[in-house]
């Protein structure tokens, strides 16, 4: 729990410099608590293009900071916690999409935000879960080199049929969501309610829920509809996310559901980063160029 006084603390910082935090969903709710904007990849890479701050502070996992970067060259973009970083993002390499490039020489490249900025700087189109579909199904290609995530590849390919979807690596998940099992499913429809998975979750569990949905919509759809009871199967911090926004309703998660690196950024982390500017993001400005060209055509396909 979050003092008064490390409230306070940051809201002078954040005056004092002319910053801005931006925090995930699946953080902790003490970061929630001090966060100018609390949203998915999708609405924090869109908020990092449009805010006027000079400082951006990115309470999420390295990549988040580094879209943040190539979004905004000219703002400072600091993550308090350098070493947060998002195991999936590290199944891909640019060597890997070259080899495909070579195989596949027809198709076309889109690479998940959770990925490097170097797999960023050679792909053609980046995509969140949030806007997947939108954009495969925007480019005139017909085959698709898909990476790092062989879960959200098998639901773009359910919900894109006339297109090819070749994912690469063959074995790229997050272990957050590869962990749910079956008997999740039914402990779930036992206790009644409704099915929220994200589409980094396995097969076998997207097929047995009720909606998949990036964290972004999740919010929307529960906006929308009278169902008092959710069963949310994503990282849990975003179960108490939910709970807080809409706290007449009920939200159920696995409490192993946890994203270790997630959950590393602390309010004494945002503070010691925003006292000594700790933990700035520099990338090289070449590599940094063609993955911003990746990052603003998804932007305008959004
Ligand atoms: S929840 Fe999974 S995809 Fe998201 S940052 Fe953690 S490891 Fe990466």
């Amino acid at each position: 729990m979050i003092s008064d006084d490390d409230i306070q603390i940051i809201h002078h910082l954040k005056i004092e410099l002319h910053a801005k935090i931006l925090a995930h969903n699946y953080q902790i709710p003490e970061v929630h608590a001090v966060a100018d904007i609390i949203g998915d990849s999708l609405e924090l890479a869109l908020a990092a293009r449009t805010t006027d701050a000079e400082i951006l502070v990115v309470c999420g996992v390295s990549f988040m900071a580094e879209t943040a970067k190539i979004l905004n060259p000219e703002k400072r973009v600091f993550i308090p916690v350098p070493d947060a970083g998002c195991p999936l993002a590290e199944y891909l390499t640019p060597d890997i999409i070259a080899k495909y490039q070579q195989k596949y020489p027809e198709a076309a490249v889109v690479v998940y935000v959770n990925s490097s900025s170097a797999c960023k700087a050679a792909t053609d189109i980046v995509c969140t879960s949030g806007n997947a579909l939108r954009i495969i199904r925007s480019l005139p290609h017909t085959t698709i080199i898909f990476g790092p995530d062989t879960n959200l590849a098998g639901y773009v390919r359910e919900q894109v049929p006339d297109k090819e979807i070749i994912a690469i690596p063959a074995n790229g998940h997050c272990y957050v969501h590869q962990q749910f099992t079956s008997d999740d499913i039914r402990t779930a429809r036992e206790m009644g309610g409704m099915i929220l998975a994200h589409p980094e979750c396995p097969e076998h569990i997207r097929h047995n829920a009720d909606i998949v949905a990036s964290t972004g919509k999740m919010i929307q759809i529960i906006t929308e509809t009278d169902e008092p009871v959710w069963h949310i199967f994503t990282e849990e911090g975003m179960a108490k996310r939910l709970q807080a926004l809409f706290p007449n309703k009920k939200f159920y998660s696995n409490k192993n559901a946890i994203c270790r690196d997630m959950h590393k950024t602390t309010a004494s982390d945002i503070i010691r980063s925003l006292q000594n500017l700790q933990g700035e993001i520099i990338l090289d400005e070449e590599s940094t160029r063609s993955a911003r060209r990746a990052l603003e055509r998804m932007l305008k396909a959004s």
